[in-house]
């Protein structure tokens, strides 16, 4: 066997073993395929024959691709004939999906010619996506508090602080809460309920200022929301009494014998503060006064 014929089956060889798709055709209006391999149209489960059939209908009879987009895309690559990616599902005769990535090489022969090899990364696209919603649950986790759902302290800081070094002659609101009592709930019926305190006055919570402010739970029986637009004080003070007044109506809703209450204290910027440490004490100082006065009140720091 001369060499040259040696050469010719080892490359049949290649061809037929290589483990992704070839396929060769001449591009342009009448697209003509003069090459796949046995791999191209086994990993979409069609023969040889239905398989070219498709190619020289298109490639988008059976990829979601858009050829004009690509020459738009890729249009350089294409003119210096160098290779490019595209990754697209394809449709498999049975109608199941699979993801393949196509290598690309057009060459500018008598007519334009593309060499294109293709590979199936179905379950590394799945595999990529089930590893992108894992890190967005551990985002999500590590932004709010496991009970409540609402923004954990962390966040809250961030978040507000952010907001504040941007704030200029913005008006906002924080807004400091704490249980009366809560011990004694805990002690009397026991933790469970105590619990279910704490879910019910979140729920309130997010009711009363929802959309664009930001609720927390700050830890334990601790909770603050940050406002912003908060320019009319006024009924800011009343959406706080508001929040009182839903909390004692829940009294069997949450199984207690009296009603529960809680105590509000609530910090304005700029004068109670321009920072979130500034807000957060000057808030907490507020909440100070009605917790030594008789509880279950609203105080603004003044
Ligand atoms: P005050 O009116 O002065 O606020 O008195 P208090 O009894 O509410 O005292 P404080 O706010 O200091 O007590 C908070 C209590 O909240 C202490 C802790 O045992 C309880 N606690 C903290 N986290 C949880 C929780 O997740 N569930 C329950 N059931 N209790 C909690
Ligand atoms: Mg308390």
């Amino acid at each position: 066997m001369n060499s040259s014929v040696m050469e010719e089956n080892i490359l049949k060889k290649v061809m037929k073993h290589v483990p992704m798709g070839l396929v060769v055709s001449r591009e342009g209006r009448k697209r003509k395929v003069y090459y796949i391999n046995q791999m191209a149209h086994e990993m979409l489960g069609y023969t040889r024959e239905e398989y070219i059939q498709k190619v020289e209908g298109g490639w988008s009879k059976f990829m979601d691709l858009d050829l004009k987009d690509i020459i738009r895309d890729y249009h350089e690559k294409i003119m210096a004939g160098e290779p490019f990616e595209v990754t697209a599902p394809a449709m498999k005769k049975n109608g199941d999906m699979r993801w393949l990535l196509l290598q690309v090489v057009i060459r500018m022969e008598l007519e334009p010619v593309s060499y294109v090899t293709m590979l199936d990364v179905t379950d590394r696209m799945e595999e990529s996506r089930r590893q992108a919603r894992e890190r967005e649950y551990l985002r999500e986790c590590a932004s709010r508090d496991s009970m409540t759902r609402l923004l954990n302290r962390g966040t809250m800081e961030s978040l507000i602080q952010r907001k504040l070094e941007r704030a200029g002659d913005g008006a906002y609101a924080y807004i400091t809460l704490d249980i009366d009592n809560f011990k004694q709930i805990n002690d009397i019926y026991g933790h469970w309920v105590g619990d279910g305190v704490i879910l019910g006055l979140s729920g309130i919570l997010s009711k009363q200022f929802g959309g664009g402010a930001y609720v927390g739970r700050m830890g334990g029986d601790e909770f603050a929301v940050f406002l912003t637009e908060a320019n009319d004080r006024e009924a800011i003070r009343r959406q706080a009494q508001e929040v009182l007044r839903e909390l004692r109506q829940q009294k069997e809703r949450m199984g207690l014998s009296e009603e529960p209450s809680a105590s509000i204290g609530i910090a304005f910027y700029p004068e109670g503060g321009t920072s979130f440490q500034e807000l957060y004490h000057r808030a907490d100082e507020a909440l100070y006064q009605v917790k030594k006065e008789k509880k279950n009140g609203v105080a603004v720091y003044a």
